[in-house]
């Protein structure tokens, strides 16, 4: 690999998802850019994992038929025809079993709430459809929903939800993270959500804007500081280089964020307020099939993970066998000070006790751990993002931080091209 620049119109850091686009954009419109990543190869959480030799995402991804700008990108990269369009299936795994919950029978038939209140829950799904969720960033997640629709529907329907994605945090949540995702997650037809899987993997997409950026692409490159002179950045060190500039891009999550600002707290002062979540993964490649839907919420107390998807009841790896994704969000100290295999034999178990997955029928496994899997969006979330305006000219946030009221391959795509657009025509 070359030997970083000794300057760039623009440096990106970070080559995630947002990076990569906001590279390639700003590429195209003739701006020099240089793209620096810590990893040792691009895609940030998009990034893959060999399991029994095949690459696999680390992470669980799908994209939604409302996701237009991803799908645009995709299209101008000739990848329109490796996106898989498949309707799937969603259940809940609770100390009594299993409950479907995949179409609007299902909900029928879910004992767990009487017809009132399923009724209530329609009524709460149709008004988080007909408003913009970001405006009740003040509101808790508990109180909206009680409000609408009671205090059964919450605990027995909606707390879970919110358990899996934020673990202790939940109670802390916004309405605004809850209303943008329910308006999301149900448009639902009779037999289901149709979501979209990229083949073999969403690694293609990353492989593509990677290749197209090869020659300003730099891994293995952490950046370690900004230079400020004058109000305003005129470089970035990494390792023993200085980079000279005119505008820095910061594309990863809080934690990386801080390292780099380390001693300049002033310069994004309400930044220590945002909490950010990490997350343990567990990627199994399965032999036998299981039980579940695609995607199972799990709440029994004591299982070693809240979220379990089987890929397989999504689109199958193309060369691979099952691949089940168990995981668990959990703070950042905890997703650092992880141990790989203790993690991975607590899962292993807990896909044998609740899912039926015999220990010898997983060929291989991997744990996928980050530190910065997301914000969570507590209430007040959005006007800290707000506020992550730096106070020095030509230093700009995108990507994870910036998105509201939720975090997706989507908002990435969106921030990164809008943020090229108005760079490269400053
Ligand atoms: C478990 C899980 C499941 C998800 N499922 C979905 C889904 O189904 N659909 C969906 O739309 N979204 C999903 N997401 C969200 C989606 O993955 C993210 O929103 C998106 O990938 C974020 O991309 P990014 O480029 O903004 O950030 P990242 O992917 O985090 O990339 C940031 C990059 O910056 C690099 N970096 C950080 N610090 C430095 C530094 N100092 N120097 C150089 N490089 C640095 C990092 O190494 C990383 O590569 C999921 C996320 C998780 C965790």
């Amino acid at each position: 690999m070359n030997r970083l620049p000794n300057h760039a119109d623009t440096i990106v850091i970070g080559a995630g998802i947002t990076g990569l686009c906001l590279a390639r954009s700003l590429a195209t419109q003739g701006v020099s850019v240089a793209l620096l990543e810590a990893a040792g190869a691009p895609g940030g959480l998009l990034a893959p994992k060999l399991l029994n030799g095949v690459s696999v995402d680390s992470y669980y991804h799908h994209i939604f038929v409302s996701d237009l700008r991803t799908r645009r990108l995709l299209d101008g990269l000739d990848l329109t025809r490796a996106l898989a369009w498949r309707t799937t299936s969603v259940s809940l795994l609770d100390e009594a079993g299993f409950h479907p919950l995949t179409s609007p029978l299902d909900i029928l038939r879910f004992k767990e709430l009487s017809l009132g209140e399923k009724v209530r829950l329609a009524l709460l799904v149709r008004h988080a459809r007909s408003i913009e969720p970001a405006g009740l960033d003040d509101v808790l997640a508990r109180k909206w929903a009680v409000s609408l629709a009671g205090p059964v529907v919450w605990e027995r329907f909606l707390r879970p939800l919110v358990e899996a994605k934020f673990g202790a945090a939940a109670p802390r949540v916004s309405a605004a993270w809850l209303a943008g995702r329910i308006g999301c997650r149900s448009n639902r037809g009779l037999r289901g959500e149709r979501l979209g899987y990229l083949t073999p993997s969403f690694h293609a997409l990353v492989s593509r804007l990677a290749g197209d950026l090869e020659p300003v692409l730099w891994c293995s490159e952490p950046v370690e500081g900004i230079v400020i002179e004058g109000g305003r950045v005129t470089a970035v060190s990494a390792g023993t280089q200085t980079v000279t500039c005119r505008d820095v891009v910061f594309t990863g999550g809080a934690n990386a964020l801080a390292k780099i600002l380390a001693g300049m707290d002033d310069l994004l002062p309400d930044l220590a307020s945002l909490a950010f979540q990490g997350i343990l993964c567990g990627v199994f490649a399965v032999d036998s099939p299981s039980r579940g839907a695609y995607w199972t919420n799990v709440t029994v107390p004591g299982a070693p993970f809240n979220i379990v998807v089987q890929q397989d009841l999504l689109e199958p790896v193309k060369g691979g066998r099952g691949i089940v994704y168990a995981s668990r969000y959990v703070d950042p100290e905890t997703a650092r000070a992880a141990h790989r295999e203790r993690e991975l034999d607590a899962m292993q178990e807990g896909l044998r006790a609740y899912f039926g997955i015999d220990p010898s029928a997983i060929s291989d496994r991997e744990l996928a751990v980050t530190d910065d899997a997301g914000i969570v969006y507590a209430t007040g979330t959005r006007a800290v993002i707000d506020s992550l305006r730096p106070s020095v000219s030509g230093f700009h946030v995108a990507g994870m931080l910036t998105s509201f009221p939720d975090r997706s391959i989507e908002q990435s795509v969106a921030g990164a091209e809008d943020l090229a657009r108005a760079l490269a025509g400053a």
